[in-house]
């Protein structure tokens, strides 16, 4: 979730704050300016407030430190894509997407509650030794102590989002080595979790008798928290669907013959006179023989005297990556989408094993063919529509999906 004003940078790390965000804070310093008003008239009314808007600066430091540890533990993975957006319930740091690996997976996953435990710990301690008297100091270290025990243990949970589900995930996924299913378990158990919270504050609001713990959480609360974590896991699904539709649908069944073949010594004047007097020229691609030689790059004529053209082939104007930038008929859509963008080409050449060239991919024939798995509707103008722009539509992240997926 990345969504409010960014509000500055830290460590290069772009902080985001929502309007939910100041509004928890501003009832959370409401609140204890109030209680502690009434509890401890000693202090002072003008001390029991600015107390109050001091346990709130401190419970803000106190998520920032837990998000800071996700994503200086990420950053330190070599993550450079991060921003940290604090929320109605806390905080979160977006770099689950980008990370590959289970380890480092569980690495960010346990920074944050780390952080929030070490510092509950600490607070905790220095609450026992401050003297033994209401002072406003005291009461602070405790509220934050307390504070910093839910931020840990809230965030430990263990269903995703919140990352005691990161951990459970990298432990599954560890274990069984099978990323997908390490992913729709830990959702599950986060919807389990948020269906649990929100029939227990369901509940508790009709005050039905034998509700668990209810004399320690709020009932509206407890739904409202509940019914996020529901939502955020449900949001897994279609993402696992597509990750599994990716890793399944291999180059050979989205391929098309949209392309031109041309032979490597045919030379550069044959080919501009032949070739690209057409409106719409297609993808062009060499081949000696029926072995498949590279892509080729018109523009790259404006780089040769004219002159030249006659004495020189095409196999002077190829894609510079040509024999790596190729796909296989058995590589997944994972696969064909990284190289894709990897190589910023707008279709990709499909090879045999043995190298001859069979067909070509462009991100319309992805878009069309995942629909298909996923029984989604688009329509025919939109395929070619992103044939034609080479670009997937706003809000379809394949590339950074594909990108999350181990292949
Ligand atoms: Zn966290």
């Amino acid at each position: 979730m990345q969504s409010g004003w960014r509000v500055g940078s830290l460590f290069g790390i772009p902080l985001f704050i929502d309007l939910s965000w100041v509004l928890i804070l501003t009832l959370f310093m409401l609140h204890n300016g109030w209680v502690w008003r009434g509890r401890y008239p000693e202090w002072g009314v003008e001390t029991a407030w600015l107390t109050g808007f001091l346990s709130t600066l401190l419970l803000f430091a106190s998520v920032l430190l837990h998000e800071l540890a996700h994503s200086l533990v990420a950053k330190a993975h070599g993550i450079e894509e991060i921003a940290i957006s604090l929320f109605l319930f806390g905080g979160s740091t977006s770099a689950e997407e980008a990370l590959k690996r289970p380890s480092q997976i569980l690495q960010v996953a346990i920074a944050g509650p780390a952080v929030s435990l070490g510092l509950a710990a600490g607070l905790s301690l220095l609450t026992l030794v401050l003297p033994h008297t209401a002072s406003p100091l005291k009461v602070l270290t405790a509220n934050l102590a307390t504070m910093n025990w839910v931020v840990a243990l809230f965030n430990l949970i263990p269903g995703l989002p919140l990352d005691g589900g990161q951990i459970l995930k990298a432990i599954i996924w560890q274990w069984t080595g099978d990323q997908l299913w390490a992913i729709r378990l830990s959702a599950k158990v986060g919807e389990l979790l948020g269906g649990l919270a929100i029939s227990f504050g369901i509940a508790d609001i009709l005050n039905l008798p034998g509700v668990p713990f209810s004399q320690f959480f709020d009932g509206w609360w407890m739904a409202l928290l509940g019914w996020f974590g529901w939502q955020s896991a449900r949001a897994y699904q279609p993402i696992t669907e597509l990750q599994e539709a990716l890793l399944k649908t291999l180059a050979a069944a989205a391929m098309t013959g949209e392309f031109r073949i041309v032979p490597v010594e045919m030379s550069l004047a044959n080919f501009a006179r032949e070739y690209l007097t057409k409106l719409e020229p297609p993808m062009y691609l060499a081949t000696q023989g029926d072995r498949y030689q590279g892509i080729v790059v018109p523009e790259g004529l404006n780089e040769i005297e004219r002159s030249q053209w006659e004495h020189e082939s095409i196999e002077g104007i190829l894609h510079p990556d040509s024999a790596r930038a190729a796909t296989h008929t058995t590589a997944n859509l994972a696969q064909v989408i990284q190289l894709m963008e990897a190589y910023q080409l707008i279709q990709i050449p499909v090879l045999s094993p043995a190298g001859a060239l069979l067909g070509v991919i462009d991100r319309g024939d992805i878009v069309r063919i995942l629909a298909h798995k996923l029984n989604i509707r688009i329509s025919d103008s939109m395929i070619q529509q992103i044939k034609a722009d080479g670009i997937y539509p706003p809000g379809f992240r394949l590339s950074a999906i594909a990108q999350t997926l181990e292949t």
